[in-house]
């Protein structure tokens, strides 16, 4: 691990397979890398910018996020950070809520926080002194993770946690899935104008090929419908389509979760 001559710290959008983006947080000497979904793109870029890997960081069991973890410990012995989870291989410190730690070699400290809703291990990891949140497939830029193990009330707390983070705070999720998700949020939500204004800003960004993401919590709060089915008029357009038959906030989310899984 060299010490010498480090920059302040960045985080850099490594894209991978279709859409993921495997997110580089360096120092311009080390780095730490999360949910590395594959080893290849990592290893390029830790070769071209002649940084050194000094940890890695896991939000979920999904391969698309573990997959590259073989890969990366083959060419560096660094610490695995992740849930508490057997099925994944190689993590060596297992967290939980509260946890804190300090990352090697980047001196950044992060707490972590249990979001179980995509996956029932899925943990996020902030960054509260930079104001960063890396939350894997729980939150996206317009939208949230689907629900293959957890329950819509999980996913709820989960998100409430989340929301409850700095409306500055950058969000770091795990897939290019913005404009998809804000055509159903449009959807859902005609009348919502911050809603209308961000399509035309994030549109620009695809049309010159950038990533929408890091995305902030303050601007999901105001566009985002997994984050907003509480709004009378997301309960009265749930009503009308048929699928909310009560005013309660869970069924309403569910609702939205079901109706953007059939939304094509
Ligand atoms: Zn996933």
């Amino acid at each position: 691990m060299r010490m010498s001559l480090s920059k302040p710290l960045s985080v850099l959008a490594i894209p991978a397979f279709a859409d993921n983006y495997l997110w580089l947080i360096h120092n311009g000497v080390n780095a730490a890398i999360v949910d590395p979904g594959d080893a290849g793109p990592v290893l390029d870029v830790l070769r071209e910018r002649k940084l050194t890997l000094t940890a890695i960081l896991l939000t979920h069991h999904h391969a698309d996020h573990v997959g590259g973890v073989p890969g990366l410990l083959a060419q560096y012995e660094v610490p695995v950070y992740g849930p508490h989870n057997p099925a994944i291989r190689g993590i060596t410190h297992p967290l939980r809520e509260g946890d804190r730690l300090t990352v090697p070699g980047l001196g950044l400290a992060l707490s972590v926080l249990e979001v179980p809703g995509h996956t029932l291990d899925h943990i996020a990891y902030v960054a509260a002194d930079a104001g960063w949140l890396f939350c894997g497939d729980t939150l996206f830029a317009g939208g949230c993770g689907r629900l293959f193990e957890g329950t819509p009330a999980q996913m709820v707390e989960s998100l409430a946690k989340l929301t409850s983070l700095p409306d500055h705070t950058a969000v770091y999720c795990a897939h290019e899935y913005t404009l998809s998700n804000l055509k159903f949020a449009l959807e859902v939500e005609p009348e919502n104008m911050a809603l209308l204004t961000r399509i035309g800003v994030e549109q620009k960004k695809r049309e010159q090929n950038q990533a929408t993401v890091p995305t902030f919590i303050g601007l999901e709060k105001s566009t985002n419908p997994f984050l907003r089915y509480t709004e009378p008029a997301i309960m009265d357009r749930l009503t009308s389509v048929g699928r909310l038959a009560t005013r309660e906030a869970i069924p309403a989310f569910a609702a939205l979760r079901e109706w953007k899984n059939a939304y094509r």
